[in-house]
């Protein structure tokens, strides 16, 4: 019988550094718990990504204030999904709050239909949640990419356009070859595609493998995916072989007249047990039924 799972708590104690002023709030592959960042230059501080609900924002708000001292903040998300960013209330007023334009729209258009779907998730997980306000961001950019100045370090924001979601961001260090993720990227995880027909279907997996293709060429000395432990530029091809892989498995039984229930009843167990040290077997299938209705086998 599965355990009750642990609450999708931020937690202080995992906090290490990945490079030199570069924060890492680990997420101990507890669900519902995003790696997030910090990054601290001489003169400002940024801050990616909040964990779910106030009080894991206000736990990752802490840890940003002890490391960044007197320095300002800036907080980025990314992508709108309610662990990574339903904590951002607790900045407002306190750090500026600067996405994308499509992250911005995104958490518009989907945000309050997301926190009522995941007030459903069971009471640890409505629990975190309680409290939850949607804020604005105080600025966007407008096209691929922004540079911040931290004072002795630049940061890149680059929108990937849509993959996992229509917002997805990756935060570039380029002083130390760190790259924060989001979801596009889970260590030792099923890619998480959140395929709910008619509400949300805002993934595209050809772009998706492109923007995993571009970010591998870089070969980054630290990817820090969405979840899952920070490692090297093998995770990103590990992501990225898995998509191109299935989108071909299913393609190939589409062709041949199997049936959408069919394809995921046989692949589905299939594709699990290649994987058996992956976690969150359960968006296996997702990404099946993703494949099978967009006919996409990105390449
Ligand atoms: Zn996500």
């Amino acid at each position: 019988m599965d355990a009750a799972p642990p609450p999708p708590s931020v937690d202080p104690s995992a906090l290490s550094d990945v490079a030199k002023g570069v924060f890492v709030i680990g997420d101990r592959r507890v669900p519902l718990v995003p790696n997030i960042g910090v990054v601290v230059g001489d003169d400002a501080a940024l801050v990616v990504d909040t964990g779910m609900g106030p009080e894991n924002g206000k736990t990752v708000l802490a840890i940003a204030k002890e490391l960044a001292g007197s320095r300002p903040l800036t907080l980025t998300l990314t992508h709108f999904h309610p662990e990574h960013g339903f904590g951002a209330q607790v900045f407002k007023g306190v750090a500026r709050i600067l996405y994308n334009e499509a992250q911005r729209d995104e958490l518009k258009r989907k945000g309050e239909g997301y926190l009522a779907m995941f007030r459903t998730f069971g009471p640890a997980v409505a629990a975190a949640l309680e409290g939850t306000t949607l804020v604005e961001p105080d600025e966007v950019y407008a096209g691929p990419s922004t540079t911040i100045d931290l004072g002795g370090r630049f940061v890149e924001l680059r929108a990937a356009g849509m993959a996992h979601t229509r917002g997805d961001q990756t935060v570039h260090v380029p002083d130390c070859g760190v790259v924060f993720t989001g979801d596009l990227v889970q260590e030792r995880m099923f890619p998480i595609f959140p395929w709910f027909p008619p509400d949300d279907v805002d993934i595209d997996a050809a772009n998706w493998v492109r923007v995993l293709a571009r970010l591998g060429a870089e070969e980054p000395r630290i990817v820090v995916p969405g979840h899952g432990i920070p490692a090297g530029p093998e995770i990103i091809r590990m992501v990225r072989d898995y998509m191109i892989d299935l989108g071909q498995r299913v393609r190939s039984r589409h062709d041949k007249g199997e049936d959408l229930e069919a394809i995921v009843a046989s692949l589905g167990p299939e594709v699990r047990s290649e994987h058996s040290n992956w976690s969150q077997p359960e968006w296996v299938d997702f990404a099946i039924r993703y494949f099978a209705a967009t006919g996409a086998a990105p390449a």
